[in-house]
C-alpha cells in the first residue's frame, strides 16, 4: 500500500487499513502525528478541483470532511 498525503499535517505518511471487525469503514492512520480518520468508501467521488477519483469522504472524531489525496484540497462536509 502506498502512502498518501495526510489531511491534517500534509506529510506523505497517511496509510489505510481495513478491519471489518472494528469498523465497516476504511481506517486511515498518519504515522507522522498519530492522526486517525475513517473513510466511507461508498461516498468516494470525483474531485471538483483536479478531476481525479480520489476525493475521500472522511470522519475524524466529530469532524466530517472531504479530502482529495491528489491535490490535497479539504472541504467541510455534512455527516454521512
Ligand atoms: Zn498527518
Ligand atoms: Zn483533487
Amino acid at each position: 500500500m502506498s502512502e498518501q498525503y495526510c489531511p491534517n499535517c500534509h506529510e506523505k505518511a497517511f496509510v489505510w487499513a481495513l478491519d471489518e471487525e472494528a469498523s465497516p469503514n476504511t481506517l486511515w492512520y498518519c504515522s507522522a502525528y498519530k492522526y486517525h480518520a475513517e473513510e466511507n468508501e461508498a461516498l468516494e467521488n470525483v474531485c471538483s478541483h483536479c478531476g481525479n477519483k480520489t476525493n475521500l469522504y472522511m470522519k475524524a472524531g466529530k469532524e466530517f470532511f472531504r479530502f482529495c489525496t491528489s491535490c490535497q484540497c479539504k472541504t467541510e462536509a455534512s455527516p454521512w
